[in-house]
């Protein structure tokens, strides 16, 4: 009888992975999933089920958005704390582009809490109505600068919870100030960090305040000043709603999202190198 071998099996060559990053880097490595099965994948992450990161895979992430963009910044056009606490409420349900198209023009003529009172609810409306909700947001602009003059002697305070009495002013908002404006390691969540938060897996949440909450839980102090910037901008940029870029993700091999449609990344656009 012959005698049984006691080697082991050699496991399968692994592709190459030259190979693998030249075919990412074509796009060839993402194969577009059918739309229903897109579809499938988007509605699982967004109730919050997609599969957790772990430590190490969120410490990875960032050390890749760092090695990329160490130093990012907000896209908000603003001279000091104040306006950018105006640029930040005029940004509600618009973008940023269209927000920095409207406000040189009024920080010119006002970029003082005093300046803004003396300006006046219809000039601060004439110089933003090219921006959505310009009413309802020029009145706030008004009533928020007087608060500012009546209650915190001119100055943007430097707390959440004294920036949410500010009319116009929500959680958001004070969260974006406390981190561009003092430094602070807030985690603002818009509508492109939620996105990311649910789809990859990194901080799941049923609203915006719970992944709020999950990612100043998971994502390690070292990062916590810019990581809402390079959250934002992967969303932005990369991570988009419809048809993200995964062939162009620095976290493709991280990202847990079943409809993602790449899995490897380029290891110099990584920081992996
Ligand atoms: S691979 Fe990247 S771009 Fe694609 S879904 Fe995941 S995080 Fe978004």
């Amino acid at each position: 009888m012959a005698k049984k071998s006691t080697r082991k099996k050699l496991p399968s060559k692994k592709p190459s992975v030259t190979k693998a990053l030249a075919k990412a880097a074509k796009g060839k490595a993402a194969k577009t999933k059918p739309v229903a099965k897109q579809k499938k994948a988007d509605a699982e992450a967004f109730d919050g089920s997609a599969k957790r990161w772990t430590a190490a895979q969120i410490d990875e992430a960032f050390r890749r958005f760092q090695a990329q963009e160490p130093e990012p910044k907000g896209e908000l056009k603003h001279s000091n704390p104040f306006t950018l606490l105006v640029a930040v409420v005029l940004s509600a349900q618009a973008t940023d582009a269209g927000v920095n198209k409207a406000t040189p023009a009024l920080f010119a003529l006002a970029d003082t809490p005093e300046k803004m009172v003396a300006l006046g609810e219809d000039r601060i409306r004439d110089l933003i109505k090219t921006i959505g909700l310009f009413r309802m947001k020029a009145k706030n602009v008004a009533l928020l600068a007087k608060k500012l003059v009546d209650e915190f002697g001119g100055e943007v305070p430097k707390t959440r919870e004294e920036l949410v009495t500010l009319p116009g002013a929500g959680r958001k908002t004070a969260n974006v100030v406390l981190n561009m404006a003092f430094g602070q390691p807030t985690m603002a969540v818009d509508t492109h960090i939620f996105r990311i938060g649910n789809r990859t897996g990194l901080a799941p949440g049923k609203d915006v305040l719970a992944v709020e909450l999950e990612l100043e839980k998971v994502i390690p102090a070292k990062y916590m000043q810019h990581a809402h910037h390079w959250l934002i901008l992967h969303g932005r940029y990369i991570c988009i709603a419809r048809k993200p870029h995964c062939d162009r993700c620095i976290i493709a091999d991280l990202c847990q999202w079943p409809g993602k449609t790449a899995s490897s990344v380029i290891p110099a656009k990584a920081g992996i190198q």
